[in-house]
């Protein structure tokens, strides 16, 4: 039986499946490009629905990973071939790795805001996306504008740069 996988990326995705591959009895590596594992999840302030800081659970998890995961971060794919149906990973360090599977755990990248210029993301420093706000939640100081100021009202849009046909994305992005 072939059984070594190589999971690429190290966000919660990759990780879920890396722990689950290797309690099957699989050999597992993971890869991630950036310098420690967790993604976008790691970066937040406090998850929905538990309430629980990001950091706090992909801790955790990373944890549990290492005792049967070959977790490996600073290493970014860079292109992937394929072989008498094993795969060759080519790596940012110009090293390669074979594997038999693999998981494609790449996760998503922010979409930029200032491409909906008409809620003036950009253009007016009251404007923030939901991210930049989860960076403030987690910096523990105050919600300001761009300009440093205090909002006494906020109003939230949601759908920006998901099921919208003019940035090309149809798809619903299932968390907003
Ligand atoms: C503002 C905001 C708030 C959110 N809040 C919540 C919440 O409260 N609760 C909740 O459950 N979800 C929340 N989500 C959703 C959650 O962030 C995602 O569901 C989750 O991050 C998806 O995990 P992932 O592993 O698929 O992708 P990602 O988190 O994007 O991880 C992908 C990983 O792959 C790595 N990678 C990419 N390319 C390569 C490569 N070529 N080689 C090596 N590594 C690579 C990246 O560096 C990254 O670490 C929120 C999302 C947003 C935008
Ligand atoms: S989850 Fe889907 S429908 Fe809801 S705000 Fe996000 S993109 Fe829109």
């Amino acid at each position: 039986m072939n059984n070594k996988v190589v999971v690429i990326g190290g966000g919660i995705g990759g990780m879920t499946a890396a722990g689950a591959l290797s309690e099957l009895g699989l050999e597992v590596v993971l890869l991630e490009k950036e310098a420690q594992v967790g993604g976008h999840v790691g970066k937040w302030d406090r998850l929905f629905p538990s309430r629980r800081p990001g950091r706090e659970v992909i801790d955790f998890m990373e944890k549990n990973l290492r005792t049967g995961v070959d977790v490996r971060c600073g290493i970014e794919v860079t292109s992937i071939g394929r072989n008498n149906g094993a795969f060759t990973l080519h790596l940012g360090n110009s090293e390669s790795l074979t594997a038999d599977s693999m998981v494609l755990a790449t996760g998503f990248e922010l979409f930029d805001a200032h491409k909906k210029e008409e809620y003036g993301y950009g253009i007016y420093d009251n404007v923030i996306t939901s991210a930049e706000l989860e960076f403030m939640f987690k910096s523990g100081k105050k919600i300001t504008t761009h300009a440093g100021m205090t909002p006494k009202r906020i109003g939230l849009i949601h759908c920006v740069g998901s099921r919208d046909e003019k940035v090309g994305n149809l798809y619903c992005s299932k968390v907003c």
